[in-house]
């Protein structure tokens, strides 16, 4: 029935899908679907379709801020990355979904505006930003952000909220709180500037970036949020951990913030080794570390 659906619906699938081929940590069993819608309309048909059928479903971007269970995903898996149209108006940039953040920041240089300049290492896509209000240098999307088009899953509706309404703070928007809230397209504002000087910013972020993160090394990111008024990554080196190690999941020695794939790694390894860094830190300074990662299907938190 699902694949009728979605046949009629002119939406790309797979069966049996390895989500350690597709993710960012190269972690995770297999989905028994995974949908490419490649329009915003295809992606609510894909959804419409998957509730019609009952099966359990996880919308994901560019998959760099989640972790994929070892048994897999018993349902479909959706990824909006073709849905990455990007266009400019004036100051204002309307994107896809799934346009690339890196790819809407390298654009808005080309065409003189600035405020975007903070995302182009984040491999986020617009979707995934604004579900995890991306940030970095001291910017976040929030900052950019006007509005957000978005399918409510239950109501079965498409409706626009504003940045007020999308709830912003670190690294936390409402979809983040209401799992049947999918982004379908999202307008930012920036604000005109001098293409060499937003390109050397540009620069300036990229190279420190390079120089600070493994980068070479599957990973998520950030494992933790940043506990108010500290850093994960300085109160993981601290505590003596970089390179610390459970089977193929090592805390980076380059970057003790992030967690790494170093081969082979298991879901159930990056767990046991969040959950001894998390573990550790607290005995040794009273700070709780908090998962930024999201983990796929979702836990009973
Ligand atoms: C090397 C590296 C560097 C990074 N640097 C940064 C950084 O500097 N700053 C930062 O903030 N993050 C950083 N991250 C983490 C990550 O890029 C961000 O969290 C990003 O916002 C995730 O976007 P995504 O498209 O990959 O989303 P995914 O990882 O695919 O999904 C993240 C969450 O968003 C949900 N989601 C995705 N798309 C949608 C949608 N369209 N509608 C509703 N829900 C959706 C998913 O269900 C999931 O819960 C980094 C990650 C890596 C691997």
């Amino acid at each position: 029935m699902l694949e009728k659906l979605l046949s009629d619906a002119g939406v790309d699938f797979k069966r049996g899908v390895r989500l350690s081929d597709i993710s960012s940590f190269r972690i995770g069993g297999e989905a028994d679907y995974m949908l490419f819608p490649d329009t915003a309309e295809k992606l609510v048909s894909s959804l419409r379709a998957i509730k019609t059928c009952g099966i359990p479903f996880a919308v994901v971007g560019n998959t760099s801020n989640v972790l994929f269970s070892d048994d897999g995903f018993g349902g479909a898996v959706i990824t909006t990355k073709k849905i990455s149209d990007i266009r400019f108006d004036g100051k204002r940039v309307f994107c896809g979904g799934g346009a690339m953040l890196p790819v809407i920041s390298r654009r808005a240089a080309e065409n003189s505006l600035s405020g975007l300049e903070f995302a182009c290492g984040i491999p986020a896509t617009l979707g995934g930003a604004v579900f995890m209000n991306a940030g970095a240098h001291g910017n976040e999307l929030s900052d950019i952000l006007k509005k957000s088009t978005v399918y409510d899953i239950e109501k079965d509706k498409i409706v626009e909220l504003s940045a007020d309404e999308l709830g912003f703070s670190y690294r936390h928007s409402i979809l983040a709180d209401n799992p049947n809230l999918v982004c379908l397209d999202a307008t930012l504002e920036l604000s005109r500037g001098d293409t060499d000087e937003i390109k050397a910013k540009m620069k300036e972020f990229s190279d420190k970036r390079r120089s600070s993160q493994p980068l070479d090394k599957p990973s998520a990111g950030s494992f933790f949020k940043r506990p108010e008024g500290y850093f994960a990554a300085k109160l993981i080196d601290d505590c003596g951990l970089k390179g610390y190690s459970v089977g193929g999941a090592a805390v980076s020695d380059k970057h003790a913030g992030f967690i790494v794939n170093l081969g082979g790694a298991t879901c159930a390894d990056v767990l046991t080794l969040a959950e001894y860094v998390s573990r550790r830190v607290f005995d040794e300074t009273g700070i709780k570390l908090e998962r930024e990662v999201r983990l796929i299907p979702s836990p009973k938190e």
